[in-house]
């Protein structure tokens, strides 16, 4: 049975639980193990000159509007642009994910700030997304099956026309990526997709095609796995030939290998996820946890949810019951 929003919230006021309508159960969805044709991307931060070429070819092959609006004395994210006049913003300069930021580069900045890749007195750049986990959580929590793991290329997407807007989803992920389009009349949870569309003509992460020094490539998850291990054996100041666009792309940037740290973000976290990081300043020190669980975080959830799948059924109808006075509330407005 298909499901759409429409017959959806439908079933929930007809007082049956959605969860008999053909939804598959969580644990039919998540996988711990990567997926066959797994793909995912590998951003090196000591590539990374912090061109944001990655940012805006996101939003070009992903139909992102720009519109975050940066205006002095403005103090809380995001800043749209909604509502806002004058020629005193700097235009689309988003400070955080957002519905219309699917990924985003930030800087660590020390001290004089003078040396990249350097925690003291230093700096350095990173990228925030989506990881797309082996294991993701935010598919294992959702009531409505909207999240959706594939299972030969293992890119985590979203199915708007299932969604009941109840965010279980942004509750659920460890790293804190999907958002919700809280300007929208008929809002969705947006996160890079890994680009997925694009398969299907021979093409693959619009980031990683436009990143003009090779920080951030596309390809098989077991081959970036490999790049990033031989990058990390090798000794600092080695000159290394490194790929551009795709791990196995004969473009290659000649350069020397930078001081990394801490290993390969996202080989263990969670239990493992398709996108992984480099870098030359501590993953803490960027923000990203390493106190987070090593194993898929699925496994805690399922039993949990199976046992309170009722308790489940009266929050799909609270939650369905504020969408829809949320949404006349902003129709009105
Ligand atoms: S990073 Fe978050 S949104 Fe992305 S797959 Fe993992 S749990 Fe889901
Ligand atoms: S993979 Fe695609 S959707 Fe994801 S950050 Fe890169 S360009 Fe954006
Ligand atoms: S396009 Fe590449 S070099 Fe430019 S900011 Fe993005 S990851 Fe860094």
């Amino acid at each position: 049975m298909t499901i759409t929003r429409r017959n959806f919230l439908k079933g929930v006021a007809g007082g049956g639980l959605l969860l008999a309508t053909g939804v598959p159960p969580a644990r039919a969805r998540v996988s711990t193990e990567l997926p066959p044709q797994a793909v995912g991307l590998l951003y090196d931060a000591t590539l990374c000159i912090g061109c944001k070429s990655c940012m805006v070819n996101c939003k070009v092959h992903n139909s992102v509007p720009g519109g975050a609006l940066y205006k002095k004395g403005m103090k809380s994210p995001p800043y749209e642009s909604k509502g806002l006049q004058g020629s005193d913003g700097i235009w689309d300069a988003p400070r955080e994910l957002s519905g219309k930021t699917l990924n985003i580069i930030k800087a660590y900045r020390n001290g004089t700030a003078e040396k990249k890749d350097t925690a003291i007195n230093g700096y350095a750049f990173f990228k925030q997304q989506c990881l797309h986990c082996i294991s993701p959580a935010c598919v294992s929590v959702c009531p409505a099956g909207a999240f959706r793991k594939d299972p030969e290329n293992g890119s985590v997407y979203y199915l708007a026309d299932r969604c009941i807007g109840c965010r279980y989803c942004q509750l659920a992920c460890p790293f804190g990526v999907p958002r919700y389009e809280w300007d929208s009349a008929w809002p969705e949870v947006r996160k890079c997709q890994l680009c997925r569309h694009r398969y299907a003509e021979g093409k693959y992460s619009a980031c990683a095609e436009f990143c003009p020094t090779g920080a951030t490539i596309f390809g098989k998850v077991t081959d970036l796995r490999e790049e990033a291990k031989r990058r990390l054996m090798l000794k600092p100041g080695t000159l290394y030939d490194f790929p551009v666009q795709t791990v196995t792309s004969r473009e290659r940037t000649r350069r020397e290998i930078a001081a990394y740290v801490d290993g390969v973000y996202g080989l263990n976290e969670v239990g493992g996820t398709q996108n992984l990081m480099l870098s030359g300043v501590s993953f803490e020190l960027l923000g990203f946890s390493r106190n987070i669980p090593r194993f898929d975080l699925p496994s805690l959830t399922w039993a949990y949810i199976a046992k309170i799948l009722w308790i489940l059924g009266g929050v799909f109808v609270g939650g369905t019951a504020i969408h829809a006075v949320t949404h006349r509330k902003e129709k009105g407005a």
